[in-house]
């Protein structure tokens, strides 16, 4: 491959015949802008991943790829949410192409942001987070559960990059790696830091919707969030453990207070036994779900099947090796 590199911007599109009308012509005429500033090769492409649309989208998309060379499509079966498409489109073009860009297709995330991202990708960056520098165009109601959502994430110990959604650039050579992560269970943003390899962000303001109506209500965040936490962390099991390990404390101090009471006479027959039971077998039921969890935890890791190590450079030739 020759010096500039082949770009493919990867665009999911689901129900977006209002849109892509629209914002097609923006990524053409951004692909066309850096190639004539010789910033990436003549065969970089567009490429749209249709998710199962039930509208026109991909009627659009198989127009576009007649007009224009740029512009390559492929389509999902059915339905299957964002960060599939996403990783469907990432992963048919990590053959052909030296860096891709995911980007939503309804125009809210800053195009002109890439050139930045293309800028650090020559200075050495493999991963480059776009990440937005404020929401003043979102509603009160949007930026609250948003920033709610990266906050509550990070208190369950799923570590994401702040205000960075799937606008980013990443390397094929990631893309190499990040295939063998074998999981269903998809929250990219969360995983792309796992994989490694030098990374920065890029800041930019982020748009309204130019048409159509958003895809995430507060429903799929919340399950989006679900998803991210019970990917990433296995610390939700660990709550238990801990809720356990103090309720048997109290439990403790309620015993000796019952034996106490009994002692002193002024229980009836029978209570400080079964408060006794009740406060002993509450705690040690809690500490034993919580230790089943940890192994549930682990299991759930194993079965993950995700790389142990990557290597990311090497004193020797491959030949050599
Ligand atoms: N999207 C998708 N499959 C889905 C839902 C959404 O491919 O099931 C795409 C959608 O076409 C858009 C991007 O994911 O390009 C982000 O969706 P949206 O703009 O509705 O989310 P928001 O920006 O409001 O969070
Ligand atoms: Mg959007």
């Amino acid at each position: 491959m020759g010096t500039k590199a082949i770009l493919y911007i990867v665009v999911p599109c689901y129900n977006e015949e209002k849109v892509l009308p629209i914002t097609s012509g923006m990524f053409l005429e951004k692909v066309q802008k850096l190639i004539q500033a010789e910033k990436i090769d003549e065969k970089s492409r567009i490429m749209f991943v249709n998710d199962g649309s039930k509208d026109r989208t991909w009627e659009i998309i198989l127009e576009l790829a007649k007009k224009d060379e740029h512009f390559i499509g492929i389509s999902q079966s059915r339905n299957r949410g964002h960060q599939n498409a996403v990783l469907a489109g990432l992963m048919e073009a990590k053959d052909c192409c030296d860096i891709t860009i995911s980007i939503d297709c309804d125009g809210q995330d800053d195009i002109n942001a890439m050139n930045q991202m293309i800028e650090e990708y020559y200075d050495g960056c493999e991963i480059v987070y776009g990440v937005r520098s404020n929401r003043e165009k979102d509603t009160i109601f949007k930026r609250c559960t948003a920033q709610g959502f990266y906050k509550f994430l990070n208190a369950m110990g799923a570590e994401v990059v702040y205000n960075h959604a799937d606008y980013r650039l990443v390397s094929s050579r990631v893309l190499q790696e990040f295939a063998n992560y074998k999981e269903v269970n998809l929250f990219l943003r969360g995983m792309f830091p796992l994989v490694g390899f030098k990374s920065t962000s890029v800041y930019y303001e982020r748009h309204e919707r130019i048409a159509g109506e958003s895809h995430y209500p507060l429903r799929k965040m919340l399950a989006l969030a679900f998803d991210g936490i019970t990917s990433l962390s296995v610390k939700p099991i660990r709550m238990i453990t801990e809720l356990g390990i103090i309720i048997a404390m109290l439990s403790f101090a309620g015993v000796i207070w019952s034996i106490v009471m009994a002692l002193l006479g002024r229980t009836v027959a029978g209570w400080a036994s079964m408060v006794c039971i009740v406060a002993f077998i509450g705690g040690v039921q809690l500490i034993c779900t919580g230790v089943i969890g940890e192994y549930i935890g682990k299991i759930y890791m194993e079965v993950k099947h995700r790389p142990r190590y990557i290597i990311s450079e090497r004193t020797m030739n491959q030949e050599e090796k």
